[in-house]
């Protein structure tokens, strides 16, 4: 065990609320742990499972300061603070996973220039800071291409995809700089791996994740990839390189594409629990809540023992939270609402598993039967080559 075991009867601090937060104080008080939620937004998602739940600005200092006087360890849901909060918090109690990873997953230039750094291969990108710029992303990328922020953006939020000179003609006077510019990846599947690593040094990988979107956003998670098994072990290889190299305490998702040929590029780190591991809540003995706390919390990380196979489907905005029922009436279907007042559209309001023998996940088809005609239309997962 590593130097700082946290004794059950402790109290962890999570900043953030929403539903990565309601679920981490879930696995949390099963290991015995008191959870201390720090929220920006009243009525967070987490204060259903959290102890104690603190509504104040993650800028505030003096909020920061009673916060981290209150608990033993602290660690975050949400990505978005400030280096100096975090500094302030780090000055007081301990901070997994460390600040300084999350300036780099905060940034995306930052985050490519460090995987590019420690020979893990991403798409080619270009720094954009201004207008001026955008000649020279043109000429080394060559159309199409994606601009992004270089902060802020989830959920495809601040993407612009460019196909020709007259959409960066059309859009270049207000385009939102700093950008990085990405070369288009024609990807053939988009994987994910979600490693854990605790101060001791221990490293843990859930089985490697085929993920799809929709307008954006995450709809389908399989587990595992419907993938070569030397694929799936090269994608956990890669993410548990980077957790080494980055110093990781605590979970991360690691978000790849396969290139057309079958070759994996990482896209973006997201060093907290993360959506595309949602299916180890039903699908595994330790979900990656539980791993995520354990790794903080100082504890070993056993294998996740995953019993089954998994397919986890997002339940977004009025058309998903209109699926519930349906859900709820159907056998075999593990249901999980976030507890959000507001729906809105594009908003992740919860999701559902459904678990498959090992070895068993079946084609697009047989998870359309398991989810059932209810949920049907919403199934889009493309049939296999
Ligand atoms: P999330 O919060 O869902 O992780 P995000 O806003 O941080 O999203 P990305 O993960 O970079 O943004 O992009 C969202 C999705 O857009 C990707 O999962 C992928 O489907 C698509 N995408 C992003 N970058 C590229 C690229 N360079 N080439 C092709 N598709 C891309
Ligand atoms: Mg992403």
């Amino acid at each position: 065990m590593s130097l700082t075991t946290l004794a059950p009867g402790a109290t962890i601090g999570i900043i953030g609320g929403g539903q990565l937060g309601r679920m981490s104080a879930m696995a949390a008080a099963r290991l015995g742990y008191h959870v201390h939620v720090l929220s920006a937004e009243p009525d967070p998602p987490a204060q259903d499972t959290a102890h104690r739940v603190t509504i104040g600005a993650y800028d505030d200092e003096a909020v920061l300061r009673a916060f981290a006087q209150s608990v033993s360890a602290i660690t975050f849901e949400f990505e978005n603070i400030s280096a100096s909060g975090l500094d302030l918090l780090a000055s007081l109690c301990p901070v997994h996973p460390a600040g300084s990873i999350l300036a780099i997953s905060q940034d995306r230039i930052l985050e490519k220039s460090f995987l590019g750094d420690h020979d893990i291969p991403v798409a080619d990108w270009v720094s954009v800071p201004d207008r001026d710029a955008l000649p020279e992303a043109v000429a080394s990328l060559g159309f199409p291409f994606i601009l992004k922020t270089t902060r802020f953006g989830y959920d495809g939020k601040g993407q612009f995809r460019i196909a020709d000179q007259e959409a960066i003609d059309a859009l270049a006077a207000h385009l939102p700089y700093p950008l990085i510019a990405e070369g288009f990846v024609d990807f053939e599947r988009e994987l994910s791996v979600m490693v854990a690593r605790n101060e001791a040094g221990e490293i843990r990988c859930f089985s490697t994740t085929e993920n799809q979107h929709r307008d954006g956003i995450l709809d389908y998670s399989l587990a595992p990839a419907r993938i070569p098994v030397a694929l799936a072990e090269e994608a956990q290889r890669l993410a548990a390189h980077i957790a080494t190299t980055i110093g990781l305490v605590g979970i991360m998702g690691v978000e790849m594409f396969v290139s057309a040929r079958g070759a994996l590029l990482v896209n973006e780190i997201a060093p907290r629990p993360h959506n595309s591991g949602h299916w180890t809540m039903d699908a595994c003995l330790i979900d990656q809540f539980e791993m995520h706390i354990r790794a903080v919390a100082g504890l070993p990380l056993p294998d996740p023992f995953r019993h089954s196979d998994a397919a986890m489907k997002n339940l977004i905005g009025f058309e998903g939270v209109g699926l519930c029922d349906a859900v709820l009436a159907q056998p075999g279907l593990a249901l999980h609402l976030y507890g959000k007042h507001e729906t809105r559209a594009g908003r992740k309001m919860g999701h559902v598993n459904a678990l498959f023998p090992l070895g068993a996940l079946p084609g697009p088809y047989g998870i359309a039967a398991r989810f059932d005609q209810a949920l049907k239309p919403a199934l889009e997962i493309a049939q296999e080559p």
